[in-house]
């Protein structure tokens, strides 16, 4: 099992270990009891999950005398709203929860962000714990404290900043995890190690195929442990999001867009490497990147399955539009995260529309067919 801190503000009591493991469900289980954060639980988590790795999850907290009581939200997207959040508050609530209650969130993205709303708005604030189960929510969602529910307008608009008392990424919750699912949370590691770590970019060159199998925990230990570790760096220095932390939304400017425009039938995953592909391209053309360093990051998005085009069906108008829409939420500028090499990341506010409408063209025509695999 690996694990590191976060540690905010150097206050102890908001800094919150990370775990990394395989069959750790145990350990976890007894780490939270000896946490003594809360005397009784409610373990959150959606249908799909609650069939796969309910039961389990439930019973070993039984087994560790930790009382533990648990409700099932809808599975997706459509799931992540105030009316959902109000009715898990509404059930513990009529179940007799009160301020000595902590949550578990047992699940993706959206049962973590929908949990961590719950938990810091139920009579202002209680504890909970992580125990994300896909890819993406492992590396990315489950740290940093960021949580929200959606408005059908946008995403993650009603939200608040609540750090978990802990996060257990299991590894062994990924065996049943749908392949598509897993290449979505492989974008997001790719997007670490691009902005951070060329270390770790060697290390998932060398293994983007074994990466995509959901069983090869030995493969994805080191990789987890280290995506992890980034995005904690990060946070630590820049909890709220003002300045260091937006270089995490490298891909995610035109990601954005694209997912928007698409109305969220692209996952968040694919959407970012189509955005990563964006903005390695418009490195290479502003005179950033050397053009070899953007074809080898995505020519390793496409052995890890993911798309580095616009997908036939979607306008690149339509992208170009919620661009525009992004430009007026943030006061006239769209921020884009562009790249020296890797390791080397920075934020350029300056860009003009027509270079990013060259862009959303050539990701529309020029990356169309997957390049070919080079080595292998
Ligand atoms: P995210 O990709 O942001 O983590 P979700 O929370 O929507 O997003 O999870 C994606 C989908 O994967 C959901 O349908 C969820 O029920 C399902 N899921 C989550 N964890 C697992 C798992 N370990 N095995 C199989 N399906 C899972
Ligand atoms: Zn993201």
């Amino acid at each position: 099992m690996n694990r590191f801190k976060i540690s905010l503000e150097k206050k102890t009591s908001r800094s919150y270990e990370v775990y990394v493991g395989r069959e750790i469900l145990d350990r976890a289980v007894l780490l939270i009891a000896k946490g003594n954060w809360a005397q009784r639980y409610f373990l959150l988590t959606d249908d799909n999950v609650a069939s796969l790795h309910g039961e389990r999850v439930a019973d070993t907290f039984r087994q560790a005398k930790l009382p533990v009581e648990t409700i099932v939200i809808p599975a997706g997207e459509q799931a992540k709203t105030m009316a959902t959040a109000v009715a898990a508050a509404e059930e513990m609530l009529r179940r007799g929860a009160d301020r000595t209650a902590g949550l578990i969130a047992l699940g993706g993205g959206v049962v973590g962000d929908i949990t961590g709303f719950v938990a810091s708005i139920f009579m202002r604030g209680i504890p909970y714990v992580q125990l994300p189960t896909t890819l993406l929510a492992q590396v990315d969602s489950s740290i940093g404290g960021k949580t929200g529910v959606d408005l059908p307008a946008a995403k993650n608009m009603l939200g608040t900043f609540h750090q978990p008392k802990a996060v257990f990424a299991e590894l062994s919750f990924l065996r049943t995890l749908p392949d598509r699912e897993m290449s979505n949370g492989l974008a997001e590691i790719v997007k670490c190690a691009v902005i951070d770590d060329p270390g770790l970019l060697e290390l998932l060159e060398s293994q983007a195929e074994a990466l995509r199998d959901t069983g090869a925990t030995d493969v994805l230990m080191p990789v987890v442990t280290r995506a992890g570790e980034i995005k904690k760096k990060i946070v630590e220095i820049d909890e709220k999001e003002q300045g260091l932390r937006r270089i995490l939304n490298f891909g995610h400017t035109i990601g954005h867009a694209v997912e928007a425009a698409a109305a969220y039938a692209i996952p968040h995953g694919e959407a970012v490497s189509i955005g990563m592909t964006g903005a390695l391209l418009l490195s290479e053309r502003l005179g950033h990147l050397p053009a070899a360093e953007g074809e080898r990051i995505v020519a390793l998005l496409n052995r890890m399955g993911l798309p580095v085009a616009i997908p036939a069906g979607l306008d690149g108008e339509a992208v170009m539009a919620k661009m525009e829409q992004d430009k007026k939420k943030a006061g006239g500028m769209v921020h884009f995260v562009l790249l020296k090499r890797p390791g080397m990341p920075f934020v350029n506010g300056g860009i003009p529309g027509e270079r990013i409408r060259e862009i959303i063209a050539s990701l529309q025509t020029e990356h169309k067919e997957p390049r070919p695999r080079r080595d292998r």
